[in-house]
């Protein structure tokens, strides 16, 4: 049985208004983390509310193994919900924040003690449970607001709101980090919210991208990164994004921005008719031998140092397109050759995938 089940879910906020999210069906499976993915206002937060119970969704079901909780209150979900802000009480010790939860619902008082350091541990704040939450950093804060989640033994499942937005760019790598091991050993079913791609890829066995309301395409990173089902998706995932230019089968290849790309009869034979798009990866682009058959003439427009790798401009007739090469790869000044790695091309009609 799944552990979460979004049944015909729609929002609106306002009967007249436009979905906030089109109704669909999802499910989410026991002890597996899930990253919702997509820009600004594409319904993530809708999502996740209604999960929690924040957010009534104007039709269909919520469903919690098994049982129908579109009407129950978020406190009758036994669901925790990390938010951008930590949600702590300054004042109390980081010890009396962790135990809140428990002195709630009157568990005995070396129940509790046994239960905070168990997660005073795993959030590594034993050296803090004496002091005061006030005088702590940021990440600190959100870690208490995650342990005050986790330290409960009836949740279902833990709920991140784009924990990381308010974490100073040098304490958010360590923040990252520890969030990654303690989602991984919870357990737990764990739904992850952020427009970040490198977060979403780090933390989530499964990856949900959405778009303007809807979900477009769920998968592993690596599915969504191989085989991304639209070119959306081919642009969103993917740093640089994927290369996509419109393509044409003619005599000797591929026909892509006025050059000529040879491409294996075999692939030819299975090009779809009339106009498509063809789709590669940056890093499935490399530098050829120009005498190879299957070589692309190119040249190189531009480099971009990103540190261990280097993103090159390069063109492809009269398009653009990038390439991600390591640091040990010499780059060619004037004419050149590249190839396409082989099985990499991928191929979209309409802007969806062919198979
Ligand atoms: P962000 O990353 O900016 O938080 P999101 O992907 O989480 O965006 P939502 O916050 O779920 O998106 O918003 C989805 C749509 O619903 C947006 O168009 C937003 O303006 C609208 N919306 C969200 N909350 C409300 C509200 N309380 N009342 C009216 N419209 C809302």
């Amino acid at each position: 049985m799944s552990r979460i089940a979004l049944s015909r879910t729609g929002h609106r906020y306002g009967p007249a208004g436009a979905y906030a999210l089109e109704p669909f069906d999802f499910e989410f499976d026991e002890a597996c983390s899930y990253a919702l993915l997509g820009p600004s206002g594409c319904g993530k937060t809708t999502m996740l509310n209604i999960i929690s119970g924040l957010v009534r969704p104007s039709e269909g079901k919520v469903l919690i193994r098994g049982q129908d909780v579109t009407d129950v209150p978020t406190a009758g979900r036994n669901i925790a919900q990390v938010f951008q802000f930590p949600v702590v009480y300054q004042s109390k010790t980081v010890y009396e924040n962790l135990a809140f939860p428990l002195v709630c619902r009157g568990w005995p008082r070396d129940r509790i003690r046994l239960r905070v350091e168990e997660i005073s541990n795993l959030l590594g704040l034993d050296e803090s449970l004496g002091r005061r939450a006030v005088g702590l950093t940021a990440d600190a804060k959100q870690l208490i607001s995650l342990g005050r989640g986790l330290v409960r033994d009836d949740v279902v499942a833990l709920l991140l709101d784009e924990p990381l937005t308010v974490i100073d760019p040098q304490l958010k790598t360590h923040l990252r980090r520890k969030l990654k091991e303690i989602i991984g050993r919870s357990k737990l079913t764990v739904i992850y919210v952020t427009h970040d791609q490198n977060e979403a890829m780090t933390f989530a066995q499964q990856v949900v991208v959405m778009s303007a309301g809807r979900i477009v395409q769920r998968g592993t990173p690596e599915e969504l990164f191989e085989m991304p089902g639209t070119t959306y998706v081919g642009y969103f995932i993917g740093s640089p994004a994927m290369n996509l230019f419109d393509a044409a089968v003619s005599e000797g290849g591929l026909r892509i921005a006025g050059a000529t790309v040879p491409v294996p009869p075999e692939w030819l034979a299975t090009a779809p008719e009339g106009a498509f798009q063809v789709g590669i990866r940056p890093e499935y682009v490399s530098f050829a031998d120009a005498s190879d058959p299957l070589a692309i003439p190119t040249r190189v427009l531009g480099i971009e140092d990103h540190g261990s790798v280097r993103v090159l401009d390069v063109e492809i007739g009269n398009a653009r397109a990038k390439m991600k090469v390591d640091r040990e790869t010499s780059v060619p000044e004037g004419p050149a050759a590249l190839a396409f790695a082989p099985g990499k091309l991928r191929v979209f009609v309409d802007d969806r995938l062919v198979a």
